[in-house]
């Protein structure tokens, strides 16, 4: 019996669970490791020959282009790849793992391609480390081309434990309707896209689990822990049974939350919040009608221009948008306009691309991409015909920026009205994530109907914190003096104007930093569809007298570490059963 090994991750959706494994690879690095009987091991050195077969004739193509258009040089620089197809110890060596260990073609590959890499990065000089990516990338265009024989997602009906590389918003649509019992991803922080996607789910999740794709072998039993942060593979009975222990008791108390859901949002001294739907897929509007929000306070629009070669159309968006308002039957919608770049990059074929990091990311790449951008503004328009639609940018860093987006929505709306489209009116908002939006708070609230923060990117901005390096995890905190005072500084400015404030970033789904939102002045908070009734039950057991306290006593504070510990001493007696429950706190 193997034994059982534990990697350690982020907690994205709580939640325990124990299944079998079933992984997607997309990128080819980490193929699902499958064992074949012997009756199908011709089966799989059919399939890995034909695979080769297709990847050479590929690459062979490629060559000859290249060798037309620039010359017989540039042939040469594919010739040592190409070469690695006739290399017996690269093409036998892969099928003598199938045959001899029954592996999987995927896995046979996966394997032949690591031990001839190795001995060429142990060597020092460049050349050999250049031929160990020459054999990478032949091993990567096989898999590819293995992948390319079926979508790699689990069945329909397989009750299993998804491991991936990363999430991609197309996986997560198709897994909705599967019957997956929870996912673990090797890539991923707390707020990263992969880690949005997977609490789009509602499914327990833990992303940043470094090495687990690896060390997975389909069909083996994995327990995924999103309370402890945690994917055990291959445990023994002892630690099934524990974790089923834990998933029972999981299960119990989300659903003994979920009993109230339709219950007011009132804290202990009649302060009422109002409780709303972050939106990332759009499925998910379905569900909120029985989830207990007052309509959807984020819907992230730019994960319908995710892997694909062309942006969507005006008439593709238009009918997701009108479908959204029609199915909230009169609930309201923010529409956050596309936020690209960044751990949410397009591909499209003939445009600019946004910034990899900071920079031309959010409002500002939008604005550099006018065609795209008012391809979206005019669908968005025109779904306000069918119900309350509202608009916000993301990422506005300044008064100018919000203003010349402004503008084009009303230059949009004209040109709509002239062409006697139906519309109604559009209320438009900032976000609030970038720290000179926060400082500008009071002029942004001239120009603009409403302040939806978002606090997962403010954070990254005022700490100088990656937000998708799950590393640097123990750096970022909502609760840093310095995150507080920003929002503070919003909230005054919202409050002055006499504007909408509203909270849509993580934080507002966090039961620790709860206390300090209430207290902040934020009644309006906009969360994760399976967080609502956590949310709500938090809310319900505090009092708003003592959430002002305690970020009266958080401006005393010289750290995050401070003001959490000023949380957990006013609030433990309320809130400690929630913070257990949802590993928050483990004491
Ligand atoms: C945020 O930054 O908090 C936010 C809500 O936007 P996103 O997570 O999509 O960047
Ligand atoms: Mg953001």
């Amino acid at each position: 019996m193997s034994q059982s090994t534990i990697f350690k991750g982020i907690a994205a959706c709580p939640g325990v669970a124990v299944g079998p494994l079933w992984v997607i690879d997309r990128g080819g690095t980490h193929p699902p490791r499958v064992r074949v009987p012997e009756s199908k091991v011709e089966e799989q050195i059919a399939r890995v020959r034909a695979a080769i077969a297709r990847s050479r004739e590929s690459l062979e193509a490629i060559m000859h282009s290249l060798v037309e258009t620039h010359g017989p040089a540039y042939g040469q620089l594919i010739e040592p790849q190409l070469l690695m197809y006739g290399d017996s110890l690269f093409v036998d060596g892969i099928e003598r793992a199938i045959r001899e260990r029954r592996l999987g073609a995927e896995w046979a590959v996966r394997e032949t391609v690591d031990a001839l890499k190795r001995p060429l990065l142990d060597a020092d000089a460049p050349y050999f480390r250049e031929r160990a990516e020459d054999v990478e990338q032949v091993g990567l265009q096989i898999l590819r081309e293995l992948a390319g024989e079926d979508d790699g997602l689990p069945p329909r009906d397989a009750e299993v434990i998804v491991v991936a590389n990363v999430l991609s918003p197309a996986d997560a649509a198709e897994l909705r309707n599967s019957r997956v019992l929870a996912i673990a991803t090797e890539s991923g922080s707390a707020t990263s896209h992969t880690a949005i996607l997977a609490r789009a789910l509602g499914l327990p999740a833990v992303v940043a689990a470094k090495g687990v794709a690896r060390r997975s072998e389909v069909g083996h039993t994995a327990i995924v822990d999103a309370i402890r942060g945690e994917v055990v593979v291959d445990p023994d009975p002892a630690e099934c049974a524990d974790a089923e222990r834990r998933a029972e008791r999981y299960q119990h108390f989300a659903r003994a939350l979920r009993a109230h859901q339709d219950a007011p949002v009132v804290t202990t001294d009649g302060h009422p919040v109002e409780i709303l739907a972050n939106v990332e897929l759009a499925f998910e509007v379905e569900r909120i009608a029985a989830s207990g929000a007052s309509g959807v306070g984020l819907f992230r629009t730019e994960f319908l221009y995710l892997n694909r070669r062309k942006p969507p159309s005006e008439e593709e968006q238009y009918a997701v948008y009108a479908r959204t308002v029609e199915k909230l039957e009169g609930r309201p919608v923010v529409f956050r306009t596309f936020d690209l770049g960044a751990d949410k990059m397009p591909r499209f074929d003939g445009l600019p691309r946004p910034s990899a990091t900071f920079g031309r990311t959010g409002l500002r790449y939008s604005l550099t991409v006018p065609e795209l951008f008012e391809t979206q503004l005019r669908a968005l328009v025109r779904a306000s015909a069918h119900g309350p639609v509202r608009v916000m940018f993301p990422g506005v860093s300044g008064v100018d920026e919000l203003r010349e987006a402004t503008e084009r929505l009303r230059r949009v709306r004209e040109e709509l009205a002239r062409e006697g489209v139906p519309l109604e009116e559009v209320p438009v908002g900032s976000m609030i994530e970038i720290p000179s939006a926060a400082l500008r708070s009071h002029k942004l609230a001239e120009s603009c109907d409403f302040f939806s923060v978002g606090t997962n990117d403010l954070i990254q901005h005022t700490l100088a914190v990656d937000r998708t390096d799950a590393g640097l995890t123990s750096l970022s905190s909502s609760l840093d003096p310095a995150v507080i005072e920003l929002l503070q500084m919003t909230a005054a400015s919202a409050k002055a104007r006499g504007i909408p404030l509203s909270m849509c970033g993580d934080m507002a789904a966090d039961p620790l930093a709860l206390p300090v939102v209430l207290g902040l002045g934020f009644t309006q908070l906009s969360v994760p569809l399976g967080m609502i009734p956590m949310v709500q039950e938090t809310i319900r057991r505090i009092s708003m007298e003592r959430c002002r306290e305690v970020v009266r006593a958080a401006a005393a504070c010289s750290s995050a570490r401070a003001v959490r510990e000023a949380v957990v001493e006013a609030f433990s007696a309320e809130l400690g059963e929630i913070w257990r429950e949802q590993g928050v706190v483990t004491d």
